[in-house]
């Protein structure tokens, strides 16, 4: 198909991150393009290891063209089919966060030191600050920060990593490391389990959500599944590669369950149609965005429904904790 952006990457083969099997002898399980934001031309594909059974970007972009494919992203494009409406942010941190953030929260002592990778604007770590029961410590990592967000962040005390987390040194331990949907998009997953294993305080919890490959939507939609998400997603996890990399670091899992994860299904039927998020299209599709409230709504529904029955969803929710020495906290 046409991307039509006139970019095409120069592509990198790498082996599996997680068990280092070469790719050669693994089998490819979803082909696409970059649909979404249209920032190249290339085709990519998603290889399943087989050593290991872990899903990764076969050729992926290399990292010198990394702001290439995130150009116009959806954190900072607010034309973009997929920057939410104030509506559905208010419901989603009022309803949804607060409810998924409960297991952390719960861990937080005075001046507890709460890590955030993968941060963006820092919204929705300035947002935990401010639900926290008691005043905690905030840091926001992301590969790097535009100048308004660092000055916007610094003025509220928070404290900035800028860079891949595996190279950041602090003497820092953290009581709780949240990360949403970023472990899909590292270049390696193994060292950023190790650093966090190696920087939670005994009895620190992490909390991350990142796709499931196991979810229904992604057997309806196959190659179009929103979480493929070319060429941004570097690794795509089941439960088991997941919980696997958490306690080779020398994590315990507390739980390991679904979250809803409505908006998966309106990227997935953008990208049957071959719609881009870049903007909003002037056809009946468009309802499948990030902002239609009726949508959402539905898929929400139909996401604890499948929950309800044990399925599932495109979202996998896991808590790990780094277990305290001489017993179980
Ligand atoms: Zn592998």
């Amino acid at each position: 198909m046409s991307i039509g952006s006139g970019i095409v990457l120069e592509l990198e083969p790498v082996s599996c991150a997680v068990c280092g099997t070469d790719p050669a002898s693994s089998k490819t399980v979803f082909e696409g393009h970059d649909i979404e934001f249209r920032t190249c031309d290339n085709a990519f594909s998603f290889v399943e290891c087989a050593g290991c059974g872990h899903w990764y970007l076969a050729l992926r972009p290399k990292e010198k063209d990394i702001d290439k494919i995130y150009a116009n992203y959806l954190t900072q494009n607010k034309d973009s089919a997929y920057h939410p409406s104030g509506l559905v942010a208010w419901v989603k941190r009022n309803v949804f966060d607060k409810q998924r953030m409960k297991h952390v929260l719960r861990n937080l002592h005075d001046r507890s030191k709460v890590l955030e990778i993968g941060a963006g604007s820092g919204r929705q770590l300035e947002y935990f600050g401010e639900i926290s029961p008691c005043p905690i410590e905030l840091y926001a990592n992301d590969i790097c920060f535009d100048d308004a967000t660092r000055k916007a962040l610094r003025s509220k005390d928070i404290r900035l990593f800028e860079g891949a987390i595996e190279n950041v040194e602090t003497e820092a331990r953290f009581d709780a490391i949240i990360g949403i949907h970023v472990i899909e998009h590292v270049i390696d997953p193994k060292a950023v389990f190790q650093w966090m294993s190696d920087h939670l305080a005994p009895g620190g919890v992490l909390y991350f959500e990142t796709p499931d490959t196991a979810a229904p939507a992604r057997y309806v939609f196959k190659d179009n599944w929103g979480m493929t998400h070319f060429p941004r997603h570097f690794h795509l996890f089941s439960r088991e590669t997941l919980a696997a990399l958490a306690r080779r670091s020398g994590l315990e899992i507390v739980r390991h369950t679904a979250t809803t994860s409505a908006p998966a299904w309106n990227m997935s039927i953008r990208n049957s149609m071959k719609m881009d998020a870049l903007t909003r299209h002037h056809s009946v599709f468009e309802i499948f965005n990030y902002s239609n409230v009726l949508t959402l709504s539905f898929f929400t529904g139909v996401d604890l429904f499948l929950m309800l029955l044990g399925f599932p969803t495109s979202t996998q929710q896991l808590i790990a904790r780094k277990p305290v020495m001489g017993g179980k906290r």
